[in-house]
């Protein structure tokens, strides 16, 4: 056991829809392959995208690639702030009632009125190395951070199982701050309460009232 996870930084970023994509860069327009990320298919696109909210914008934001069923733009709880928009954090994906923003490409802007989120920390593995690691698909599990000085234990981290994942801890650019994480930061799955899922503010909520579990 004792399965070093590495963890990598997910910096701002946008998943498109074609549709979205075609009114941005122009009909027609394809993604332009720039380089492979870590999980097998995904890739980061020559195209860059300004996201604008009400209090600020960023520029130059990346586009990843393959297209997407839906327009997804992921940043940080900070850059929520910068933007002046709500940060809600969910798993890719679980866009309903989250916040809009604006996106501006070289062809045109567009208004979307979701899809916003603070992407929730999450494990990516193959079935195989959920065996491995005694884990299921959805599970919650903490992970204890390899740092020197700002040591961490991440709670309610999400556990994704897939053939087509390769194993890595994806956290973003708060998260990774918080750890200060180094070149190549790795962690490993923490069994407490017998390897259950369990609640950190649950636990929060109890050691505040005298009982402890562990
Ligand atoms: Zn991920």
């Amino acid at each position: 056991m004792g399965l070093a996870i590495p963890i990598e930084t997910s910096a701002r970023h946008i998943h498109v829809c074609r549709e979205d994509f075609e009114l941005l860069f122009g009909k027609g327009k394809e993604l332009t392959f720039k380089a492979e990320l870590s999980q097998p298919g995904q890739y980061v696109c020559e195209e860059r995208l300004t996201v604008k909210g009400p209090k600020g914008t960023f520029e130059n934001v990346a586009v990843l690639g393959p297209f997407r069923n839906e327009t997804q733009v992921e940043i940080s709880v900070t850059d929520c702030r910068k933007l002046g928009i709500e940060g809600i954090i969910r798993q890719s994906g679980d866009t309903k009632g989250t916040p809009g923003c604006t996106l501006a490409g070289p062809f045109g802007e567009l208004k979307i009125d979701h899809g916003v989120i603070v992407a929730k920390r999450h494990i990516h593995m193959t079935p195989v190395q959920a065996v491995q690691l005694g884990v299921k698909d959805n599970d919650d599990v903490f992970v204890i951070t390899n740092s020197f000085e700002r040591s961490l234990i991440f709670a309610d981290v999400i556990v994704r199982v897939s053939p087509s994942f390769a194993l890595a801890m994806h956290v973003d650019t708060d998260e990774a701050n918080a750890f200060a994480g180094m070149d190549n930061p790795t962690g490993v799955i923490l069994k407490l309460f017998n390897g259950q899922t369990y609640s950190l503010q649950k636990w929060a909520d109890e050691l505040q009232n005298g009982i402890n579990r562990l």
